[in-house]
């Protein structure tokens, strides 16, 4: 649309406005990127304004997690943090400018009178909308309720008129302001709702765009309507498509986690979830999959955000942090990978050994070496590295690490012998491809005991017994007792002679029970 481009020379400033009362949404998340991207690529503003009126719904803890999860993904606020909460001196001004004006006023119906009036309205197949008792209340009667310290709330004097504007995604939109009623704008004096408040805070922060999800559009007449009183310019709206499930309805819970800290949690990198985010709802015009955050700031634009709802696909996301794992450095993965390692209690560093911690994604400590928990070996850096690099082509998330690796931090495996069995082999073939094994494996030299060697020799005698899984299948299954695993040439490098013989020993021990 041409609205965006007519805008470039404006001051572009964009916030994000959640409320803490829940963890942060992945569909918040979303928001804040295209605020953010459309932000960084007309040289604007990102701001964050935490929308804290509802006190007792909002949590300082989820603050907190929505901050954590902007840093996380790497999406940087450029002014201070704004909290509604900290803000009533400057509501107060206006609201009580909207009563001066007569575009607002003291309603003292009763809650109950509410609730009657909605029923009533429900059972004619009305939308309920207020009445408008108290609308013109004289002054003095005014001025007596309050004397009397009757309960009140302040509600707009909704105009009659039609509210037109141009949705830069979804273009003409028209409301007819007769549907809405007086709504309720405070609760007192220096206590907007959400819409007051909104209004307010959009103004003073002079933002220029209102990038938010769809479900707000039906409060943007309200909001039009609040600024036209309050005489504030008029806005540019966005209005971003819904997140949906796979079967189309509203992602939530029920479809999954919906929490970027759960996101976090799980190993998904903040690289890929930005990406996948990225992709909800906005179409980049190509077969293009992968961007990162600078690529999205050059090639986002609202033109191409869609209007219909962005089907969330948690293949893709699995798949894009399966392609950023991959473009990792085997160092940097390690890192990544070790907090899982310690949460799953198979390592603890040697300077904290008892202080497991939990869930963190940067190492919060400095360790020369960390102590396997089981066998009480201490091993360092490059020795986890191996191990998480010949997982790096198959791991999806970092927190599979623990699952796929744990043997290699175990003294001795527990397994079914059936796991040893290639195809329909006896428990005596068993038994002697495992001595074959470990025939050959001892003849090794120690120097010498690398995956390309053991792959070259045993692969070797593999051939010429033909079926290679007589001799493969068990060896890989008595030195990972898993059905799936890297390669046992691989897993025997690391393992080391010693421990690759004591593992095959263990498996004729296994193989031999009844
Ligand atoms: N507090 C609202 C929310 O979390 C903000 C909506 C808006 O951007 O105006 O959805």
């Amino acid at each position: 649309m041409s609205g965006e481009k007519e805008e470039k020379l404006e001051k572009i400033r964009v916030r994000i406005a959640p409320a803490p009362t829940g963890l942060f949404h992945i569909g918040t998340a979303r928001t804040a990127l295209f605020n953010y991207l459309f932000a960084k690529k007309h040289q604007g503003k990102f701001i964050l304004r935490i929308e804290d009126t509802d006190k007792e719904r909002s949590k300082l803890e989820f603050e907190k997690d929505i901050l954590q999860g902007l840093k996380y993904l790497g999406i940087e606020m450029d002014e201070k943090l704004y909290r509604q909460s900290e803000r009533s001196d400057i509501y107060e001004k206006y609201i009580k400018k909207l009563l001066e004006q007569d575009n607002a006023y003291h309603c003292f119906c009763l809650k109950e009178e509410l609730e009657a009036q909605k029923q009533e309205q429900l059972s004619r197949g009305k939308p309920p909308k207020y009445n408008g008792k108290c609308r013109n209340l004289s002054k003095k009667e005014i001025k007596e309720n309050l004397k009397q310290e009757k309960s009140f709330v302040i509600r707009f004097k909704t105009p009659n008129e039609k509210i037109i504007f141009n949705d830069l995604i979804r273009g003409h939109v028209e409301f007819d302001s007769n549907l809405i009623g007086d709504i309720v704008i405070a609760k007192n004096l220096s206590t907007p709702l959400y819409n007051l408040a909104v209004v307010i805070d959009d103004f003073e922060m002079k933002i220029s765009h209102i990038i938010r999800g769809e479900d707000h559009i039906s409060n943007t007449p309200k909001q039009i309507l609040l600024q036209r009183a309050l005489g504030f310019p008029e806005l540019k709206y966005a209005h971003l498509p819904l997140i949906l499930g796979p079967d189309r309805t509203k992602l939530s819970k029920r479809h999954g986690a919906t929490a970027v800290s759960e996101y976090q949690k799980q190993g998904y990198l903040a690289e890929a979830l930005i990406n996948f985010i990225a992709l909800l709802g906005w179409n980049p015009g190509t077969e293009k999959e992968i961007f990162s955050m600078r690529a999205l700031i050059k090639e986002f634009s609202l033109e191409r955000v869609q209007k219909g709802g962005a089907v969330f696909n948690a293949k893709r996301l699995d798949w894009l942090n399966g392609f950023y794992i991959r473009q990792k450095s085997p160092e940097k993965l390690t890192e990544l990978c070790i907090p899982y390692l310690l949460e799953a209690e198979l390592l603890a560093p040697i300077e904290r050994q008892k202080e497991i911690i939990k869930g963190l994604h940067e190492l919060p400590f400095k360790t020369t070496g960390y102590k396997i928990l089981e066998t009480e070996e201490i091993i360092n850096f490059d020795f986890l590295k191996k191990i998480v690099s010949i997982y790096q082509e198959r791991l999806k998330k970092l927190s599979e690490i623990s699952e796929l690796t744990d043997f290699f931090f175990k003294d001795k495996l527990e397994y079914d012998k059936e796991l040893l069995r290639w195809k329909e082999m006896s428990d005596d073939e068993i038994k002697n491809s495992l001595k074959k094994s470990e025939e050959i494996i001892s003849k090794i030299n120690t120097q010498d005991f690398n995956k390309e060697n053991l792959k070259n020799i045993l692969m070797a005698e593999a051939e010429i017994i033909g079926d290679r899984g007589k001799l493969l299948w068990p060896l890989r299954a008595a030195l990972s007792g898993k059905k799936a695993s890297a390669t046992p040439f691989e897993i025997a490098e690391i393992l080391g002679k010693q421990k690759t013989l004591k593992r095959l020993g263990q498996a004729k021990e296994i193989v031999s029970r009844k």
